[in-house]
């Protein structure tokens, strides 16, 4: 059982904080926001994410799980700091580690000597020397630990990782930090610092290629009269390819992948690489969302303005209340800028993201449809899938559905007399 402290309780941070303390380690999270931290001490979650309450109220009753917004306090036993701070793109596209830094900052003189601290958050390769740096400790040692949980299903990435990267130029401080992992049935890989950042960007920038290459592969589709669903599905039981990330939709978005390969595309520019398969895929990206808002245009004739758009799902995709960078805000933002109105519904979402105020945001896949003369599917929820035409075939004022998710089922949409376009087939 390994004393640990877990700075910045978010997205990452918690289900980290929480997962540790179910494996028997003792957790304390530390965060600067106190609202956050009161709403964790009586037992309330402040995001959505499957299993999380279950973990996070054991580990209080246990008494393995504590929270605190004083770093001393959070400090004063740990032998392990996991630092799960935020790293935001800058303006210039590279990664903002201002925040991350001056945290690194504040604990310098705080840690307990022989202590370790563990990265847990995206950092640009090379971030373990600035880290070292500025801690300026020879009696604490740095391990890079990238993290690679999926927002929705964080608690059961973290306790079932497909494997664990740890990177240190300190053999005995990986050794340590592998330990806490131990009881996990899941590969260890122990690399050099520099590698084990490069591992998480190198992940997530091919993830993102994954499914750029299937965004284009849905247009060729289009063009040739195919179906995409059928061609994911032939190519992903090719084992080299494999089924994940082949779905087509309105493009990547969430907190991670259009940072993360922004800051791995200006990594690569720094030592003069044009790294030129990133740089198409995120245009590919931004293409997609492109020819999503020209099919609204087109199917509503054009001129958008004073027209009533119905959308379904804000979040970057389902299973967590996350808006930040999702697709679905990017389109209703530029939709609302070409004069038409939206109303979307969402089932996580019960405050309308701040960039979007001029939409409505409905209490129901029922009322958002109100007077609409066009249906945007833009989140995959399980929900939508299951709502039948008749719910929501009187509410529109023209019966017509574009379904960027493929998820509904399009012969039954058609039976109800609704003109159905799915993207890719
Ligand atoms: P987040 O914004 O949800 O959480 C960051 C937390 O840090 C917030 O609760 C914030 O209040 C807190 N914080 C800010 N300043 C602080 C300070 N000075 N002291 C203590 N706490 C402070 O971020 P996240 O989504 O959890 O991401 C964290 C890191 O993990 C990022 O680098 C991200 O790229 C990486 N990551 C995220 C995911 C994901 O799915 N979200 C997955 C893998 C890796």
């Amino acid at each position: 059982m390994a004393e640990i402290c877990v700075i910045g309780t978010g997205y990452v941070g918690l289900s980290c904080g929480a997962c540790l303390s179910s494996m028997g380690h003792n957790v304390i999270c530390v965060d600067i926001d106190q609202i956050k931290i009161d709403l964790l001490n009586t037992g309330q979650i402040p995001i959505m994410e499957a299993g999380l309450d279950e973990i996070v109220q054991s580990g209080v009753e246990n008494k393995t799980l504590f929270f605190t917004t004083d770093l001393n306090q959070g400090l004063k036993f740990a032998e392990f700091v996991f630092l799960c701070l935020a790293t935001p793109q800058s303006e210039d596209g590279s990664a903002d580690l201002s925040l991350f830094m001056s945290v690194v900052e504040n604990i310098a003189p705080l840690v307990k000597s022989g202590s370790v601290v563990i990265t847990k958050s995206t950092v640009p390769i090379g971030t373990f020397i600035e880290i070292e740096r500025v801690l300026n400790r020879t009696d604490v040692s740095v391990v890079s630990n990238p993290e690679f949980v999926q927002e929705g299903s964080a608690v059961y990435n973290f306790l079932h990782p497909d494997r664990i990267v740890i990177g240190s130029g300190d053999a005995d401080a990986a050794n340590r930090v592998a330990a806490i992992f131990s009881s996990l049935n899941s590969p260890i890989l122990i690399t050099d610092s520099a590698s084990a950042e490069a591992i998480k960007h190198a992940s997530n920038s091919f993830l993102a290629v994954k499914l750029s290459y299937i965004n284009a592969v849905a247009i060729m589709c289009e063009l040739y009269g195919a179906d995409v669903l059928d061609v994911a599905r032939g190519m992903g039981l090719d084992r080299r390819i494999g089924s994940g990330f082949l779905t087509a939709g309105p493009g990547w978005g969430g907190s991670c992948f259009p940072k993360d390969t922004s800051a791995f595309l200006k990594m690569a520019h720094a030592k003069g690489y044009e790294f030129t398969v990133l740089r198409e895929t995120i245009a590919v990206n931004k293409a997609v969302q492109d020819r999503i808002v020209e099919k609204v245009c087109s199917s509503i004739g054009g001129d958008i303005r004073g027209r009533k758009v119905a959308v379904w799902g804000l979040t970057f995709k389902a299973n967590t209340d996350d808006v930040r960078d999702s697709p679905s805000v990017k389109i209703i933002s530029r939709l609302i800028a070409l004069g038409a109105e939206v109303s979307c519904y969402d089932p996580a979402v019960k405050v309308m993201p701040l960039v979007i105020p001029q939409a409505h945001l409905a209490a129901s896949v029922e009322e958002s449809c109100e007077r609409a003369e066009l249906l945007i599917v833009l989140t995959e929820w399980s929900q939508f899938v299951e709502v039948q035409p008749n719910q929501i075939s009187q509410k529109m004022s023209s019966k017509q559905i574009i379904d960027c998710r493929n998820i509904l089922d399009k012969h039954r949409w058609i039976d109800a007399g609704f003109s159905y376009q799915g993207l890719g087939r």
